[in-house]
């Protein structure tokens, strides 16, 4: 079986297991227990994770709430900045290419009576800078933009997208999930003032992530309601005790991706040239589709205009033996709303497809892939 969907998730890195392992064993104390041992070694293992992915973030520990992944994150931060900010503003921005634990959390937002401006891309599937500042009301308490792109891999310029929040005085959340480890992320560089991320595209573990929340130059956090109401854990931010074994899981996914990248990513970026040029030999009208410069390592997706390619089709018959996809992870029954959002068509949809690589991935799992993709697309044209 040989494993090209990393964008929906990834193998965990057997380094991460081996650190989480006595968290789930011996080391099963109450990180807020406090005044013991074993609460006390549960307590300093979740701060090395956090003081570890403050490193992959450039940002101060108590900038980290740790939550249960991204879609929680960016719930989290959504309607927490919603709520806490109702009487400055009811509009939001964000735009027609997020993830669905935006666009959803979105919707329901529209539904409490919030104004929600969804920002189109241009046909790389990026949102250009006057379209953001034409979208700014006074009324805008957030803006919320994806980083890069789950499904295309572009990515948006966020650094000048922070920037124009700033210059109007408005809060800039990014959705990092898809860029970290991958793309330097700098807090101290880039304005935002949020960002979510999540263990298991990392290679950590599922049912863990992160939100970042920005504290000023005086130290003053940026304020929000809480998702989870309870405990005083993350500060009263995140109430419920803590995953330590998953905490620490993401820790050390983050501290692998923080000294690992300047090896793995060029690696990764070889592995997705070696594909590209051998199928575009094998299949001379096949495009890729999104930016092909300014874009995540590893995320191809391609359209390959054969009359009769059903991409469902050919994943399903794939499956014992390769691992792609037809889009997101998310989205099983819907044409993706990525794809329409840059302006292909349902026949162009139909015949596309997400290849995405990792750093565990090898040169001849490439060339065997590209062999059994285009068998099988022969075998099941209709
Ligand atoms: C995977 C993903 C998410 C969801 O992350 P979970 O940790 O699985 O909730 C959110 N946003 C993007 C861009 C993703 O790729």
């Amino acid at each position: 079986m040989i494993y090209l969907d990393n964008s929906a998730t990834t193998k965990i890195d057997p380094r991460v297991i081996k650190k989480m392992l006595p968290y789930l064993k011996e080391e099963y104390g109450n990180p807020t227990s406090k005044h013991y041992t074993l609460a006390q070694n549960a307590e300093s293992a979740v701060e090395v994770a956090r003081s570890n992915l403050s490193t992959l973030l450039n940002c101060e520990n108590d900038e980290i709430i740790f939550t249960s992944g991204a879609s929680e994150s960016n719930n989290f931060i959504l309607k927490g900045i919603a709520d806490y900010y109702q009487d400055q503003g009811n509009h939001i921005i964000t735009s027609s290419v997020e993830h669905k634990s935006i666009l959803k959390c979105c919707n329901y937002l529209e539904k409490k009576g919030y104004k929600i401006t969804y920002l189109p891309v241009n046909k790389k599937g990026q949102i250009e800078i006057d379209t953001l500042k034409k979208a700014i009301t006074d009324q805008t308490i957030l803006i919320s933009l994806l980083w890069g792109n789950n499904e295309l891999g572009s990515l948006n310029p966020v650094k000048k997208l922070a920037t124009v929040a700033k210059e109007n005085d408005i809060l800039f959340h990014t959705d990092a999930t898809q860029i970290l480890g991958k793309i330097d992320i700098n807090a101290q560089d880039i304005p935002f003032d949020f960002l979510s991320c999540s263990a298991h595209k990392i290679h950590g573990p599922k049912g863990v992530g992160a939100a970042f929340i920005k504290t000023d130059d005086i130290g003053l956090r940026h304020e929000l309601t809480p998702l989870i109401h309870g405990g005083n854990q993350e500060d009263g931010l995140r109430a419920g005790t803590l995953s330590v074994h998953n905490i620490v899981g993401l820790g050390e996914a983050a501290r692998i991706a923080f000294n690992e990248m300047s090896d793995y990513i060029p690696k990764i970026k070889r592995l997705e040239n070696l594909f590209k040029e051998k199928i575009k030999n094998k299949i001379s009208n096949l495009y890729f589709n999104g930016d092909q410069t300014s874009k995540i390592p590893g995320i191809i997706n391609m359209t390959i205009p054969i009359q009769g390619v059903n991409n469902k089709l050919i994943i399903t018959n794939l499956e014992e033996e390769l691992a792609i996809s037809d889009g997101s992870a998310c989205s099983i029954t819907e044409p993706s709303h990525v794809l329409k959002a840059i302006g292909l068509n349902r026949n162009e949809i139909t015949s596309t497809f997400r290849i995405s690589l990792s750093k565990f991935n090898t040169p001849e799992e490439i060339e065997q892939a590209i062999d059994l993709l285009i068998k099988t697309i022969n075998e099941f044209k209709i």
